[in-house]
């Protein structure tokens, strides 16, 4: 596939595919955009069909990170890598390893981090060949696992939105689609400020732990939509909002921490027509990656994150105004205002 004429290429700056025979390593780096600084994002260890599948996902997701930085107030630009899970048997730490040489060769316009698939493990093999890498338990500025960062920041969001639209998170009802690192640590903190909650998962685990904790309502899957909620906050996958499902929501705000929530960019403007605050998803997700930009400016402290993450119900705040006076939706707001910090 040409990389000028694919349909997710978006004058990004540079696209980078790797290759290593002994190690079966299949991997594309793509830098979006280094206006604000060096590019970051983390690397998506998944089983893709072919390349082509995979070159979409690392021209779209480094996209996503240009825009998500650039509304968190983070001197970084937005990339992303993606390694193809080889079939079969394979050797986890060589292929690491190598993949740790691929990043150095990018010289710096790309850090990486974790993302689905990857493990603080892979992070420490990848340190043994680049320092452009973060997302480590260990080191000077070590910040961790960024989950409870992004679900602390989805929380704020809620609660923002809720008071814009004059919700009392005391006592309202919320339902929470995903009960993985982020789904989960939003459910404590919604249940700690006195919600309700609604929850599915397709881990059967994870739902009963959160109807024993947290008293919350369990349901199948595909009923999470059509509850009768105060909020619906999305924390498993992307393109949930679909004709389909936003014809069954009840909720009158959407907030959660799943990426690339809108199935297309038109449900937007969708879910603006029947009454739903939408609070775009990279601009409520940042947490995560506020936490890891600490570690790559070297400056990480909780005190430094704290100001982040009051930027980012700043920012969101601003968003809905925006959308208020103007009848405009939300998710075209957030994309002019980050196209305009990246300067483009
Ligand atoms: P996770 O893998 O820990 O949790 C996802 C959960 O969703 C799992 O429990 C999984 O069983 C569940 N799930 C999968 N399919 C489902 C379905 N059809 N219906 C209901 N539940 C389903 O992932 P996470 O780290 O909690 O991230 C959640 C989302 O937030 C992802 O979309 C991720 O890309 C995004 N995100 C995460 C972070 C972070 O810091 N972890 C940061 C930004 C964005």
């Amino acid at each position: 596939m040409a990389i000028f004429e694919h349909p997710s290429f978006d004058g990004h700056e540079s696209v980078h595919s790797f290759y290593d025979a002994k190690t079966g390593l299949k991997a594309f780096v793509a830098v979006h955009s280094t206006h604000l600084g060096p590019s970051a994002g983390g690397t998506r260890f998944w089983r893709y069909e072919n390349s082509d599948l995979a070159l979409r996902d690392v021209l779209r997701l480094s996209r996503g990170m240009s825009y998500k930085n650039a509304m968190a107030g983070l001197n970084l630009g937005g990339g992303k890598a993606v390694v193809m899970k080889p079939e079969g048997d394979f050797d986890r730490a060589a292929l690491f390893a190598k993949f740790g040489e691929f990043i150095n060769a990018v010289g710096g316009a790309y850090y990486t981090a974790e993302d689905v698939g990857m493990t603080t493990d892979d992070m420490r093999t990848i340190r043994t060949k680049t320092k452009f890498v973060a997302g480590l338990d260990e080191g000077d500025a070590a910040s961790g696992d960024p989950s409870p960062v992004t679900a602390d920041g989805v929380f704020r969001c809620i609660k923002l939105a809720a008071s814009k639209c004059e919700i009392d998170l005391d006592g309202a009802m919320v339902a929470v689609q995903g009960l993985g690192h982020v789904g989960y640590t939003v459910c404590k903190l919604l249940h700690g400020a006195g919600a309700q909650l609604v929850v599915t998962d397709i881990n059967q685990h994870a739902v009963r732990s959160a109807a024993k904790e947290f008293g919350a309502k369990t349901v199948a899957p595909d009923e999470i939509y059509s509850q009768a909620a105060d909020i619906f906050s999305p924390c498993a996958l992307g393109a949930i909002l679909n004709p389909d499902t936003i014809n069954q929501l009840q909720a009158k705000i959407i907030a959660g921490a799943a990426n690339n929530q809108l199935s297309v960019p038109q449900m937007g403007q969708e879910l603006q027509d029947r009454g739903i605050l939408y609070c775009p998803d990279y601009v409520v997700n940042a947490g995560g990656i506020i936490n890891i930009a600490g570690e790559i400016e070297g400056n990480y402290s909780p005190q430094w994150v704290e100001r982040k993450l009051k930027g980012v119900e700043n920012t969101l705040e601003e968003i809905i105004d925006l959308a208020t006076e103007t009848g405009r939706t939300t998710d075209t707001i957030a994309d002019e205002m980050a196209r305009a910090r990246i300067g483009r």
